[in-house]
């Protein structure tokens, strides 16, 4: 695309940048579309307490299957549907098919089952989103206990007491909050004391970190054992070898995560997997 830029264009950006606008607005151009056309699936990822290795249930995470682009990823799309505004949208649409999953999961076993939903503090700051969470909450008080949300610190909340009211409004009817991608930069240690959460999540290249490099090891083991104190759950993402589940479960995580146990499964797999979740232990590594 850059081909055909003018020079002067060409001349103002530097050729990496030029390349992600032009990506942000093509998905831009074709995201409105996607919404109307319903180009969006979910997957179920497999989370398992440790060191048990239960499984507690999943991570909804969305999949969009473009007719023109092809699959794009989450981390692309989701960032240019916050920008536009698409968010909330594509942001209800997650949370409702969520309920209706949970709430068939429910059907199937009265067994422990945790579903956890990643919300955009785009989506939090929005009160239509809002409003509907807690309306259909308040209408479907047996499917709170199931869902946890997952929320991202960015910039859109550091330091925002709106949206930290918000979280313990969700918080006062019952619903779990979790720190998502903790250690990915903006993310302080001081938003977990203000109390809303009941989890952390530890990303996946901070654990990839840990394990090269024993001094950040140390940093984050002590910082896993305030959470601790805090009696804050801690989650790790993107456990793809068997020696980062030993370095994961030293550091204390709870729950674990990753390729090592199972990639994100359809709504089918997942059902699947549920069903015989008493004899689904670690060894029994989903096929992928
Ligand atoms: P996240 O919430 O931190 O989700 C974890 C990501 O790690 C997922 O990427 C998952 O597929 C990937 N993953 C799982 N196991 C492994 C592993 O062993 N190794 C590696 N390298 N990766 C692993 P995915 O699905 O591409 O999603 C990326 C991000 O997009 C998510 O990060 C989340 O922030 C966002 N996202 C996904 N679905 C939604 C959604 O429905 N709503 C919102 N607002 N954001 C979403
Ligand atoms: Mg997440
Ligand atoms: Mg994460
Ligand atoms: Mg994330």
């Amino acid at each position: 695309y850059s081909a055909k830029r003018s020079e002067r264009q060409q001349a103002l950006y530097h050729e990496n940048e030029v390349t992600d606008w032009d990506r942000h607005f093509i998905i831009h151009q074709h995201l409105n579309k996607a919404v109307e056309l319903d180009e969006f699936r979910l997957v179920f990822q497999p989370v398992y307490e440790i060191p048990s290795q239960r499984l507690l249930g999943c991570e909804v995470l969305i999949r969009w299957n473009s007719k023109v682009l092809g699959p794009v990823p989450p981390d692309e799309f989701i960032a240019v549907a916050e920008v536009s505004g698409l968010i909330n949208s594509i942001g209800l649409m997650v949370f409702e098919r969520s309920l209706e999953v949970i709430r068939s999961l429910q059907a199937l076993s009265n067994g422990a089952l945790k579903v956890a939903v990643n919300v955009s503090p785009y989506q939090l700051k929005n009160r239509h989103f809002y409003d509907r969470a807690v309306h259909l909450l308040a209408n479907n008080p047996e499917l709170v206990e199931a869902l946890e949300l997952e929320v991202t610190e960015s910039a859109a909340f550091v330091n925002s007491e709106h949206v930290t009211q918000l979280l313990r409004g969700f918080k006062a009817m019952g619903l779990r909050l979790a720190l998502d991608d903790y250690g990915t930069g903006s993310t302080s240690f001081m938003s977990l004391q203000q109390g809303a959460f009941s989890r952390l999540k530890l990303d996946k290249r901070l654990l990839y970190e840990a394990m090269a490099d024993h001094t950040k090891y140390l940093v984050i083991k002590a910082a896993i054992d305030s959470a601790h104190s805090l009696g804050l759950e801690i989650t790790a993402e993107g456990i793809e070898t068997p020696s980062q589940y030993q370095m994961v479960l030293a550091l204390g995580c709870t729950a674990v995560q990753g390729y090592l146990f199972s990639c994100p499964l359809s709504l089918e797999d997942f059902t699947a997997l549920f069903q015989q979740k008493n004899n689904a232990l670690m060894g029994h590594v989903a096929q992928h």
